[in-house]
């Protein structure tokens, strides 16, 4: 689908790394070349006639942001990536909000942006991490939340889609639950956003981060949403020009409204102005169209691996595009150093999923990552390549 937008596949290979960052519609270059070309100049700072213009695209991109997820305009803080966003939760909300004793519940899946901040905040406070555990197919869902819950809890933190078993987690009716028992819901969007149509205010969830770069954005530009009554407690974490209205000689100063005061300095203007453009793109495109291939596409790749001997699909039942698989006694560095010699880049490792190993007991997977570029003709394309492997790895037959 939209394969003629992508400049980058005229290269002849074949691109199946998106949960890893996604490639690039030429209007996202475009966007940002013109910005570049055209009207370079700071935010919110200058009245000459480029920098009106670049502050109205800037701005506007928080409304291009709330129409895409249904959120309102004054929640959406840019930052640098879900990373980022993840970052600011837990070192700007956490850090003043909970207590010793209190529980926060992760996943032993969850991405390290999802696991680390929490870990180095426990440095400074000492509240219980409980990691959920997870089904025998390594998803998770509601009642796995359940029976980990008590008094003490406080946060349920997790991924949206896991970002190497793929699984959908149900946000909805975890958002609901966590509503009804006050319990803070922090979504990691990373991989879920880019992928299907999705409604904050619908949804239950305090906090919700993701990046621009695995949605046919740029790289450097991410975002975090939060319900306003939470933003309002939440502490920057950085401090500096743009956000203050004022400071004195006598250390008194005041922040600017939410959500500038979490944008110290000057951000990634370019970056910002070419995700408003990705969004609208992906907006153009349907995201309930961008799903259905992504699974219509999962499900060629299934059916066609099946008559392959030797190669072990680990998330067979999921509703995403991501796959994770192996050869059977096949390093999977091996296995990506193999395909790429034809041309096709998959991602091979733990994909910062670091404790995941503990779950599977495997250390690494190639995962097969699908956005809606990609074909039926490349996933045979990758098909025979892995059974022509035969020749060399001695296993697939
Ligand atoms: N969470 C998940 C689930 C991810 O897949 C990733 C990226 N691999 C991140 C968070 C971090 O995103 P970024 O590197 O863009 O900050």
């Amino acid at each position: 689908m939209n394969r003629e937008d992508f400049p980058i596949l005229n290269n002849g290979k074949i691109y199946f790394d998106n949960a890893a960052t996604t490639l690039k519609p030429k209007c996202v270059i475009d966007a940002m070349d013109k910005y570049y070309l055209e009207y370079t100049s700071n935010i919110h700072r200058g009245d000459y006639d480029s920098a009106v213009i670049t502050n109205k695209l800037y701005d506007n991109v928080r409304n291009i942001v709330s129409e895409f997820i249904n959120c309102d305009a004054n929640t959406v803080i840019y930052t640098s990536g879900a990373t980022h966003s993840l970052n600011m939760v837990v070192f700007g909300f956490m850090r003043y909000f909970l207590k010793p004793g209190d529980e926060v519940l992760l996943n032993k899946a969850e991405h390290a942006s999802n696991i680390l901040p929490w870990i180095k905040l426990q440095e400074e406070i000492p509240f219980t991490i409980k990691y959920i555990p997870l089904n025998e197919d390594y998803s998770l869902t509601l009642d796995n939340i359940k029976k980990c819950v008590t008094l003490k809890t406080k946060v349920v933190s997790l991924a949206m889609i896991s970002n190497v078993i793929g699984d959908l987690r149900d946000i909805k009716s975890i958002g609901e639950y966590c509503h009804q028992n006050n319990i803070i819901f922090n979504v990691d969007g990373a991989q879920g956003i880019p992928h299907m149509k999705f409604d904050f205010k619908d949804s239950n969830i305090d906090f919700l981060s993701f990046s621009g770069h695995k949605m046919c954005g740029p790289t450097g530009v991410g975002i975090l949403v939060g319900k306003y009554e939470l933003l309002e407690k939440m502490k920057p974490i950085m401090y500096g020009g743009g956000m203050n209205s004022f400071f004195e000689e006598d250390n008194s100063y005041e922040l600017k409204s939410i959500p500038t005061r979490f944008e110290a300095g000057t951000p990634a203007i370019a970056e910002v102005i070419g995700l408003g453009e990705a969004i609208k793109y992906l907006m153009n495109i349907g995201m309930d169209n961008i799903h259905k291939q992504e699974i219509n596409l999962k499900k060629y790749f299934l059916e066609k691996v099946k008559d392959i001997n030797n190669i072990i699909v680990y998330n067979k039942n999921i509703n995403s595009g991501i796959i994770a698989f192996n050869i059977d006694g096949v390093f999977a560095q091996d296995t990506s150093m193999y395909l790429n010699h034809y041309g096709i880049a998959v991602r091979a490792g733990n994909h910062c999923a670091k404790m995941l190993k503990d779950e599977m007991n495997i250390k690494n997977t190639v995962r097969i990552s699908m956005y809606f570029y990609n074909s039926f003709e490349e996933i045979d394309k990758l098909i025979e390549v892995l059974k022509n492997s035969k020749d060399i790895f001695k296993v697939v037959l």
